[in-house]
């Protein structure tokens, strides 16, 4: 945890088509905008416990950008410079504590932030992909291939993102954002392992206790 002090964690929802049709959401014409709180990260492959609020955590694999600089009112032209390293994390979901909250209309915090539910890999400079115009990333789980996307099919791109973030928030050196996941979520039972990679390298892994 010591890494990942003073930062905020945004994330996005429905930024991929098939996983917005799989849950049976609209397309959004705008980011879906959360936040998780800093003690949801879980670094360092540890294991994710289930809790015992929720029957249904879902896994979802995302790409996570960090912020480099201070951002503020950035422009999309110029939103690239300021990210250049990237990791894979899990936006673990309580997908009935979730179902109750939006038929409310209330917000997804319990949700989406509860303690440990937000893994994520150790951050690699962009520059050192193979391709870094469109990253492919992918999720097993117990060794069975799960969800695969590719940042080329984000509905919002990473410097939409930023420019869109930067109007509300002042991004801040270390800021991460969870940028949504594509189709396959699904649920996690106890003794699974998940498996997370980025392009073919394996980055993240993380038991279900
Ligand atoms: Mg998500």
């Amino acid at each position: 945890m010591h890494y990942f002090h003073l930062m905020k964690i945004f994330c996005v929802g429905r930024n991929y088509i098939d996983h917005a049709k799989e849950l049976k959401n609209p397309v959004p014409k705008k980011p879906l905008i959360f936040t998780k709180p800093i003690t949801a990260i879980l670094d360092r492959n540890r294991p994710f416990y289930y809790p015992e609020f929720s029957q249904d955590i879902h896994f979802e694999v995302e790409l996570v950008i960090k912020m480099c600089r201070h951002a503020k009112h950035v422009e999309e032209k110029f939103a690239h410079k300021y990210y250049e390293e990237i990791a894979v994390g899990i936006d673990f979901t309580a997908r009935d504590i979730q179902a109750e909250l939006k038929k409310k209309g209330h917000p997804w915090d319990i949700a989406k932030g509860f303690d440990r539910s937000a893994p994520i890999s150790k951050f690699i400079p962009i520059e050192s992909l193979n391709n870094s115009k469109d990253i492919q990333f992918s999720l097993k789980q117990n060794g069975e291939l799960k969800q695969r996307g590719q940042s080329s099919e984000m509905i919002f791109s990473f410097d939409y993102l930023i420019y869109h973030l930067s109007k509300y928030f002042t991004l801040q050196k270390g800021d991460l954002i969870y940028t949504g996941t594509p189709a396959g979520v699904g649920p996690v039972q106890i003794g699974d392992v998940l498996e997370c990679f980025i392009e073919d390298k394996e980055m993240l892994k993380c038991a279900i206790k």
